[in-house]
Protein backbone atom coordinates (compact mmCIF):
# COMPACT_ATOMS: atom_id res chain seq x y z
CA UNK A 1 0.00 0.00 0.00
CA UNK A 2 0.90 3.72 -0.91
CA UNK A 3 -1.34 5.75 0.38
CA UNK A 4 -0.44 8.54 -2.16
CA UNK A 5 -3.84 10.17 -3.23
CA UNK A 6 -4.96 12.65 -0.64
CA UNK A 7 -8.10 14.27 -0.09
CA UNK A 8 -9.69 16.68 2.29
CA UNK A 9 -13.10 18.43 2.43
CA UNK A 10 -14.07 22.07 4.03
CA UNK A 11 -17.14 22.33 3.75
CA UNK A 12 -18.30 23.12 0.33
CA UNK A 13 -14.40 23.16 -0.90
CA UNK A 14 -12.40 19.74 -1.62
CA UNK A 15 -8.23 20.00 -1.76
CA UNK A 16 -6.70 17.18 -4.18
CA UNK A 17 -3.50 15.88 -4.10
CA UNK A 18 -1.20 13.22 -5.31
CA UNK A 19 2.15 11.99 -3.80
CA UNK A 20 4.60 14.49 -5.87
CA UNK A 21 1.97 16.38 -7.37
CA UNK A 22 1.01 19.91 -6.10
CA UNK A 23 -2.52 20.77 -4.65
CA UNK A 24 -5.87 21.86 -5.89
CA UNK A 25 -8.88 23.27 -4.84
CA UNK A 26 -12.26 22.61 -6.68
CA UNK A 27 -16.34 22.77 -5.17
CA UNK A 28 -17.47 19.74 -3.89
CA UNK A 29 -18.70 16.81 -6.22
CA UNK A 30 -15.89 17.60 -8.62
CA UNK A 31 -15.47 13.90 -8.54
CA UNK A 32 -18.28 12.23 -9.02
CA UNK A 33 -19.57 14.85 -11.45
CA UNK A 34 -16.16 13.83 -13.04
CA UNK A 35 -16.83 9.85 -12.97
CA UNK A 36 -20.60 10.66 -14.25
CA UNK A 37 -19.55 12.79 -16.96
CA UNK A 38 -16.77 10.60 -18.17
CA UNK A 39 -17.11 7.70 -20.97
CA UNK A 40 -14.34 5.61 -19.53
CA UNK A 41 -16.49 2.50 -21.17
CA UNK A 42 -14.39 2.46 -24.78
CA UNK A 43 -11.07 2.93 -23.02
CA UNK A 44 -11.99 -0.52 -21.17
CA UNK A 45 -12.38 -1.66 -24.17
CA UNK A 46 -8.98 -0.84 -25.70
CA UNK A 47 -6.90 -1.84 -22.56
CA UNK A 48 -8.64 -4.93 -22.45
CA UNK A 49 -7.94 -5.55 -26.25
CA UNK A 50 -4.44 -4.66 -25.63
CA UNK A 51 -4.21 -7.34 -22.64
CA UNK A 52 -5.75 -9.54 -24.98
CA UNK A 53 -3.03 -8.90 -27.79
CA UNK A 54 0.07 -8.97 -25.61
CA UNK A 55 -1.15 -11.63 -22.72
CA UNK A 56 1.50 -14.74 -22.66
CA UNK A 57 3.30 -13.02 -25.27
CA UNK A 58 6.82 -14.20 -25.26
CA UNK A 59 9.55 -11.04 -24.94
CA UNK A 60 12.72 -11.90 -26.35
CA UNK A 61 15.58 -11.29 -24.32
CA UNK A 62 17.94 -10.14 -26.59
CA UNK A 63 15.59 -7.46 -28.33
CA UNK A 64 16.46 -3.78 -27.78
CA UNK A 65 14.60 -0.97 -26.62
CA UNK A 66 15.61 0.53 -30.19
CA UNK A 67 14.59 -2.82 -32.06
CA UNK A 68 11.17 -2.74 -30.24
CA UNK A 69 10.25 0.80 -31.13
CA UNK A 70 11.04 0.61 -34.68
CA UNK A 71 7.90 -0.86 -35.13
CA UNK A 72 5.21 0.68 -32.81
CA UNK A 73 2.17 -1.97 -33.24
CA UNK A 74 3.78 -4.64 -31.99
CA UNK A 75 5.25 -2.50 -28.95
CA UNK A 76 4.08 -3.27 -25.83
CA UNK A 77 5.55 -0.42 -23.42
CA UNK A 78 4.70 2.22 -26.98
CA UNK A 79 0.92 1.20 -26.82
CA UNK A 80 0.14 1.18 -22.92
CA UNK A 81 1.92 4.66 -22.87
CA UNK A 82 -0.25 5.53 -26.44
CA UNK A 83 -3.42 4.40 -24.41
CA UNK A 84 -2.41 6.15 -21.00
CA UNK A 85 -1.48 9.38 -22.34
CA UNK A 86 -5.02 9.27 -24.38
CA UNK A 87 -7.02 8.30 -21.49
CA UNK A 88 -5.49 10.84 -19.21
CA UNK A 89 -6.11 13.44 -21.85
CA UNK A 90 -9.58 12.68 -22.12
CA UNK A 91 -10.18 12.85 -18.07
CA UNK A 92 -8.72 16.34 -18.45
CA UNK A 93 -10.50 17.51 -20.78
CA UNK A 94 -13.76 16.46 -18.83
CA UNK A 95 -12.43 16.76 -14.97
CA UNK A 96 -9.31 18.68 -14.03
CA UNK A 97 -10.38 17.06 -10.69
CA UNK A 98 -10.44 13.39 -11.52
CA UNK A 99 -7.35 13.65 -13.66
CA UNK A 100 -6.00 15.04 -10.32
CA UNK A 101 -7.09 11.66 -8.56
CA UNK A 102 -6.23 9.63 -11.74
CA UNK A 103 -2.95 10.50 -12.08
CA UNK A 104 -1.86 10.63 -8.12
CA UNK A 105 -3.24 7.09 -8.42
CA UNK A 106 -1.38 5.84 -11.22
CA UNK A 107 1.60 7.41 -10.06
CA UNK A 108 1.22 5.89 -7.07
CA UNK A 109 1.22 2.10 -9.11
CA UNK A 110 4.58 2.92 -10.81
CA UNK A 111 6.17 3.49 -7.34
CA UNK A 112 4.23 0.57 -6.03
CA UNK A 113 7.84 -1.43 -5.91
CA UNK A 114 10.08 1.43 -4.61
CA UNK A 115 8.98 1.07 -0.90
CA UNK A 116 9.83 -2.49 -1.17
CA UNK A 117 13.27 -1.92 -2.65
CA UNK A 118 14.34 0.45 -0.09
CA UNK A 119 13.27 -2.38 2.50
CA UNK A 120 15.08 -4.46 0.96
CA UNK A 121 18.74 -2.37 0.51
CA UNK A 122 18.48 -1.49 4.51
CA UNK A 123 18.41 -5.18 5.14
CA UNK A 124 21.40 -6.06 2.81
CA UNK A 125 23.30 -2.81 4.11
CA UNK A 126 22.50 -3.71 7.54
CA UNK A 127 24.11 -7.23 6.58
CA UNK A 128 26.93 -5.66 5.31
CA UNK A 129 27.84 -3.17 7.75
CA UNK A 130 26.78 -5.18 11.28
CA UNK A 131 26.73 -8.39 9.75
CA UNK A 132 23.46 -8.96 11.19
CA UNK A 133 20.40 -10.49 9.41
CA UNK A 134 17.08 -9.66 10.67
CA UNK A 135 15.21 -10.58 7.80
CA UNK A 136 13.74 -13.71 6.80
CA UNK A 137 15.92 -14.12 3.53
CA UNK A 138 19.48 -15.68 3.17
CA UNK A 139 21.99 -12.64 2.17
CA UNK A 140 22.17 -14.58 -1.17
CA UNK A 141 18.38 -14.76 -1.57
CA UNK A 142 18.11 -10.46 -0.89
CA UNK A 143 20.59 -9.60 -3.42
CA UNK A 144 18.72 -11.67 -5.68
CA UNK A 145 15.75 -10.19 -4.57
CA UNK A 146 17.34 -6.47 -4.98
CA UNK A 147 18.05 -7.06 -8.31
CA UNK A 148 14.48 -8.02 -9.09
CA UNK A 149 13.14 -4.93 -7.43
CA UNK A 150 15.44 -2.41 -8.64
CA UNK A 151 15.16 -3.57 -12.31
CA UNK A 152 11.26 -3.14 -11.47
CA UNK A 153 11.71 0.52 -10.06
CA UNK A 154 13.51 1.31 -12.92
CA UNK A 155 11.16 -0.12 -15.55
CA UNK A 156 8.35 1.53 -13.47
CA UNK A 157 10.48 5.19 -14.15
CA UNK A 158 10.43 4.61 -17.57
CA UNK A 159 6.96 3.52 -17.85
CA UNK A 160 5.63 6.79 -16.00
CA UNK A 161 8.30 8.82 -17.74
CA UNK A 162 6.84 7.37 -21.35
CA UNK A 163 3.30 7.54 -20.08
CA UNK A 164 3.55 10.97 -18.79
CA UNK A 165 5.64 12.47 -22.19
CA UNK A 166 3.87 10.25 -25.10
CA UNK A 167 4.80 10.66 -27.67
CA UNK A 168 8.34 11.95 -26.53
CA UNK A 169 10.98 10.05 -25.44
CA UNK A 170 12.40 11.04 -21.95
CA UNK A 171 16.19 11.74 -21.38
CA UNK A 172 16.45 8.48 -19.53
CA UNK A 173 15.38 6.43 -22.25
CA UNK A 174 17.10 8.22 -24.93
CA UNK A 175 20.23 6.88 -22.92
CA UNK A 176 18.86 3.13 -22.54
CA UNK A 177 18.02 3.45 -26.30
CA UNK A 178 21.50 4.85 -27.59
CA UNK A 179 23.46 1.51 -25.20
CA UNK A 180 21.02 -0.76 -26.67
CA UNK A 181 19.24 -1.69 -23.52
CA UNK A 182 17.16 -5.34 -23.72
CA UNK A 183 13.72 -4.68 -23.30
CA UNK A 184 12.24 -7.85 -22.10
CA UNK A 185 11.71 -6.53 -18.64
CA UNK A 186 10.19 -3.24 -19.71
CA UNK A 187 8.02 -5.21 -21.69
CA UNK A 188 6.56 -7.32 -18.40
CA UNK A 189 6.43 -4.09 -16.63
CA UNK A 190 4.34 -2.30 -19.70
CA UNK A 191 2.18 -5.67 -19.02
CA UNK A 192 1.30 -5.17 -15.37
CA UNK A 193 1.03 -1.38 -15.72
CA UNK A 194 -1.98 -2.29 -18.26
CA UNK A 195 -3.33 -4.42 -15.91
CA UNK A 196 -3.47 -1.72 -13.38
CA UNK A 197 -5.49 0.35 -15.75
CA UNK A 198 -7.65 -1.85 -16.57
CA UNK A 199 -8.78 -2.39 -13.05
CA UNK A 200 -8.69 1.46 -12.83
CA UNK A 201 -11.04 1.55 -15.86
CA UNK A 202 -13.51 -1.22 -14.83
CA UNK A 203 -13.55 0.83 -11.12
CA UNK A 204 -14.55 4.02 -13.17
CA UNK A 205 -17.39 2.13 -15.58
CA UNK A 206 -18.84 0.47 -12.28
CA UNK A 207 -18.47 4.08 -10.15
CA UNK A 208 -20.41 5.54 -13.18
CA UNK A 209 -23.53 3.28 -12.85
CA UNK A 210 -23.21 3.11 -8.85
CA UNK A 211 -22.57 6.86 -7.87
CA UNK A 212 -25.62 7.60 -10.18
CA UNK A 213 -28.26 5.24 -8.43
CA UNK A 214 -26.53 6.48 -5.04
CA UNK A 215 -27.58 10.02 -6.20
CA UNK A 216 -30.98 9.72 -7.19
CA UNK A 217 -31.82 8.26 -3.81
CA UNK A 218 -30.31 10.81 -1.91
CA UNK A 219 -29.02 14.03 -4.00
CA UNK A 220 -31.54 14.61 -7.08
CA UNK A 221 -35.65 14.39 -7.41
CA UNK A 222 -37.29 12.85 -10.27
CA UNK A 223 -37.82 15.97 -11.86
CA UNK A 224 -33.83 16.31 -11.72
CA UNK A 225 -34.34 19.29 -9.28
CA UNK A 226 -32.16 18.69 -6.01
CA UNK A 227 -34.08 17.41 -2.84
CA UNK A 228 -33.47 20.05 -0.70
CA UNK A 229 -35.45 22.49 -2.74
CA UNK A 230 -38.57 19.49 -2.04
CA UNK A 231 -37.83 20.01 1.68
CA UNK A 232 -35.67 16.75 1.96
CA UNK A 233 -32.66 16.58 3.51
CA UNK A 234 -29.83 14.53 1.69
CA UNK A 235 -27.95 13.63 5.16
CA UNK A 236 -31.24 12.32 6.55
CA UNK A 237 -31.77 10.19 2.96
CA UNK A 238 -28.30 8.68 3.43
CA UNK A 239 -28.84 7.50 6.40
CA UNK A 240 -32.14 5.52 5.71
CA UNK A 241 -30.02 4.09 2.60
CA UNK A 242 -27.59 2.88 5.38
CA UNK A 243 -29.94 1.94 7.65
CA UNK A 244 -32.22 0.06 5.15
CA UNK A 245 -28.81 -1.85 3.94
CA UNK A 246 -28.79 -0.65 0.46
CA UNK A 247 -26.38 -3.22 -1.54
CA UNK A 248 -24.76 -0.26 -3.20
CA UNK A 249 -24.50 1.59 -0.08
CA UNK A 250 -22.56 -1.27 1.53
CA UNK A 251 -20.20 -2.26 -1.37
CA UNK A 252 -18.66 1.00 -0.96
CA UNK A 253 -18.82 1.89 2.85
CA UNK A 254 -16.79 -1.71 2.70
CA UNK A 255 -14.05 0.04 1.27
CA UNK A 256 -13.44 2.57 3.71
CA UNK A 257 -11.86 0.25 5.10
CA UNK A 258 -9.12 1.28 2.93
CA UNK A 259 -8.96 5.04 3.54
CA UNK A 260 -6.20 5.95 5.61
CA UNK A 261 -5.69 9.53 7.49
CA UNK A 262 -2.40 11.89 7.19
CA UNK A 263 -1.30 15.24 8.20
CA UNK A 264 -0.94 17.05 5.03
CA UNK A 265 -0.64 20.66 4.31
CA UNK A 266 -3.53 22.62 3.65
CA UNK A 267 -2.66 25.91 1.08
CA UNK A 268 -5.39 28.15 0.21
CA UNK A 269 -6.49 28.28 -2.93
CA UNK A 270 -5.67 31.60 -4.04
CA UNK A 271 -1.63 30.74 -2.40
CA UNK A 272 -1.90 33.79 0.01
CA UNK A 273 0.96 33.78 2.35
CA UNK A 274 0.28 32.68 5.77
CA UNK A 275 -2.77 30.59 4.79
CA UNK A 276 -0.88 27.34 5.03
CA UNK A 277 -1.94 24.92 7.94
CA UNK A 278 -2.49 21.46 8.84
CA UNK A 279 -5.09 19.11 8.24
CA UNK A 280 -6.52 15.55 8.40
CA UNK A 281 -6.33 14.01 5.13
CA UNK A 282 -8.02 11.14 3.70
CA UNK A 283 -5.32 8.96 1.91
CA UNK A 284 -6.34 5.48 0.06
CA UNK A 285 -5.10 3.87 -3.14
CA UNK A 286 -8.17 2.48 -3.59
CA UNK A 287 -9.96 4.92 -5.95
CA UNK A 288 -13.82 4.06 -5.50
CA UNK A 289 -13.26 4.51 -1.82
CA UNK A 290 -12.12 8.38 -2.20
CA UNK A 291 -14.92 8.63 -4.78
CA UNK A 292 -17.59 7.66 -2.14
CA UNK A 293 -16.58 9.45 0.44
CA UNK A 294 -16.76 12.79 -1.75
CA UNK A 295 -19.86 11.74 -2.00
CA UNK A 296 -21.22 11.12 1.33
CA UNK A 297 -19.53 14.83 1.87
CA UNK A 298 -21.83 15.91 -0.81
CA UNK A 299 -24.92 14.34 1.20
CA UNK A 300 -23.91 15.68 4.71
CA UNK A 301 -23.49 19.01 3.26
CA UNK A 302 -26.88 18.88 1.72
CA UNK A 303 -25.49 20.20 -1.82
CA UNK A 304 -28.55 20.93 -3.82
CA UNK A 305 -27.56 18.78 -6.92
CA UNK A 306 -29.94 19.12 -10.13
CA UNK A 307 -30.28 18.09 -13.52
CA UNK A 308 -29.04 20.75 -16.26
CA UNK A 309 -32.07 20.87 -18.66
CA UNK A 310 -29.56 21.52 -21.61
CA UNK A 311 -26.63 19.10 -21.25
CA UNK A 312 -28.91 16.77 -18.82
CA UNK A 313 -25.47 16.61 -16.51
CA UNK A 314 -25.81 16.91 -13.32
CA UNK A 315 -24.04 20.36 -11.53
CA UNK A 316 -24.99 22.85 -7.98
CA UNK A 317 -27.24 25.52 -9.45
CA UNK A 318 -26.69 29.00 -7.34
CA UNK A 319 -30.20 29.25 -6.46
CA UNK A 320 -33.87 27.57 -7.98
CA UNK A 321 -34.09 29.78 -10.97
CA UNK A 322 -30.60 28.16 -12.47
CA UNK A 323 -31.33 25.77 -15.03
CA UNK A 324 -28.51 25.64 -16.78
CA UNK A 325 -24.75 24.21 -15.75
CA UNK A 326 -22.01 26.05 -16.69
CA UNK A 327 -19.88 23.88 -18.66
CA UNK A 328 -18.68 24.43 -22.42
CA UNK A 329 -21.34 22.98 -24.29
CA UNK A 330 -19.76 25.14 -27.78
CA UNK A 331 -16.03 24.41 -27.76
CA UNK A 332 -15.35 26.70 -30.66
CA UNK A 333 -17.16 29.65 -29.54
CA UNK A 334 -16.79 28.59 -25.29
CA UNK A 335 -20.27 29.04 -24.82
CA UNK A 336 -21.39 26.90 -21.92
CA UNK A 337 -24.98 25.61 -21.57
CA UNK A 338 -26.05 28.40 -19.36
CA UNK A 339 -25.11 31.13 -22.27
CA UNK A 340 -26.60 29.24 -25.06
CA UNK A 341 -29.76 29.01 -22.80
CA UNK A 342 -30.09 32.83 -22.81
CA UNK A 343 -29.57 33.44 -26.40
CA UNK A 344 -32.64 30.69 -27.14
CA UNK A 345 -34.50 32.74 -25.09
CA UNK A 346 -33.64 36.00 -26.68
CA UNK A 347 -34.39 34.17 -30.32
CA UNK A 348 -37.66 33.22 -29.07
CA UNK A 349 -38.64 36.74 -27.73
CA UNK A 350 -37.52 38.21 -30.89
CA UNK A 351 -39.78 35.49 -32.97
CA UNK A 352 -42.65 36.62 -30.81
CA UNK A 353 -42.23 40.06 -31.23
CA UNK A 354 -41.57 39.57 -35.08
CA UNK A 355 -45.42 37.78 -34.69
CA UNK A 356 -46.86 40.63 -32.68
CA UNK A 357 -45.58 43.00 -35.13
CA UNK A 358 -47.58 41.16 -38.10
CA UNK A 359 -50.31 40.89 -36.60
CA UNK A 360 -50.46 44.60 -35.08
CA UNK A 361 -49.27 45.61 -38.93
CA UNK A 362 -52.37 43.78 -40.70
CA UNK A 363 -54.92 44.82 -37.83
CA UNK A 364 -54.26 48.71 -38.52
CA UNK A 365 -54.44 48.17 -42.44
CA UNK A 366 -57.92 46.02 -41.99
CA UNK A 367 -58.75 48.66 -39.25
CA UNK A 368 -58.29 52.17 -41.46
CA UNK A 369 -59.70 50.39 -44.50
CA UNK A 370 -63.15 49.79 -42.09
CA UNK A 371 -62.60 53.53 -40.96
CA UNK A 372 -62.72 54.50 -44.62
CA UNK A 373 -66.50 53.06 -45.38
CA UNK A 374 -68.19 53.47 -42.32
CA UNK A 375 -71.60 52.55 -43.08
CA UNK A 376 -70.18 48.88 -44.39
CA UNK A 377 -71.22 46.30 -41.77
CA UNK A 378 -70.49 43.56 -43.74
CA UNK A 379 -66.68 44.55 -43.92
CA UNK A 380 -66.76 45.41 -40.16
CA UNK A 381 -68.07 41.99 -39.31
CA UNK A 382 -65.55 40.09 -41.56
CA UNK A 383 -62.86 42.08 -39.63
CA UNK A 384 -64.42 41.21 -36.47
CA UNK A 385 -63.86 37.42 -37.88
CA UNK A 386 -60.43 38.35 -38.99
CA UNK A 387 -59.26 39.70 -35.69
CA UNK A 388 -60.66 36.46 -33.95
CA UNK A 389 -59.09 34.41 -36.20
CA UNK A 390 -55.52 36.31 -36.04
CA UNK A 391 -55.53 36.62 -32.37
CA UNK A 392 -56.05 32.68 -32.07
CA UNK A 393 -52.87 31.90 -34.61
CA UNK A 394 -51.26 34.54 -32.69
CA UNK A 395 -50.95 32.85 -29.37
CA UNK A 396 -50.74 29.07 -31.17
CA UNK A 397 -47.89 30.28 -32.84
CA UNK A 398 -46.32 31.72 -29.16
CA UNK A 399 -47.08 28.27 -28.02
CA UNK A 400 -45.33 26.80 -30.61
CA UNK A 401 -48.08 24.77 -32.14
CA UNK A 402 -48.01 26.20 -35.61
CA UNK A 403 -45.19 27.49 -37.40
CA UNK A 404 -44.43 30.80 -38.53
CA UNK A 405 -45.27 29.84 -42.21
CA UNK A 406 -48.90 28.72 -41.10
CA UNK A 407 -49.11 31.82 -38.90
CA UNK A 408 -48.42 33.59 -41.94
CA UNK A 409 -51.20 32.03 -43.67
CA UNK A 410 -53.87 32.01 -41.50
CA UNK A 411 -53.50 35.99 -40.83
CA UNK A 412 -53.82 36.79 -44.41
CA UNK A 413 -56.68 34.69 -45.03
CA UNK A 414 -59.66 36.29 -46.44
CA UNK A 415 -57.77 39.63 -46.33
ZN1 LIG B 1 -25.37 21.68 -19.06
Amino acid sequence: MNYQTYLFFEGRTEYIQGYDTPQHTYPLGSLVFGVLDLDAAPYLERGRALLEKFRGVNFPEDQTMQQSLASPDTCVYYQVASFYHDFAAAVRQVSPALFDLVEGHTLANFRRNERELKAIQHSVLQFIHTGKNDSSYTFDELRARMSHLGELAITSDIMEGFCRNFPEYTDQMKVFIQRDTGDASLCRTALSVLESFVTLLQQLVDGKTDLRQLIEATLVEEDGRPRTEHGQRPSELLVELAENGDSIYQKYHKLEDDIHIQTRYKRPADNKKGGISAATFYASDTLPALLFLEFVQMCAQDLPVAVCESCHRLFVPFSSRAKYCERVLDPETGATCKDIAAKLAYAEELKANKAKELYNKMRNRYQMRCSRAPGNQKMRDAYNAWRKQAQMALSKYQLGEIGWEEFQIKLKLRI
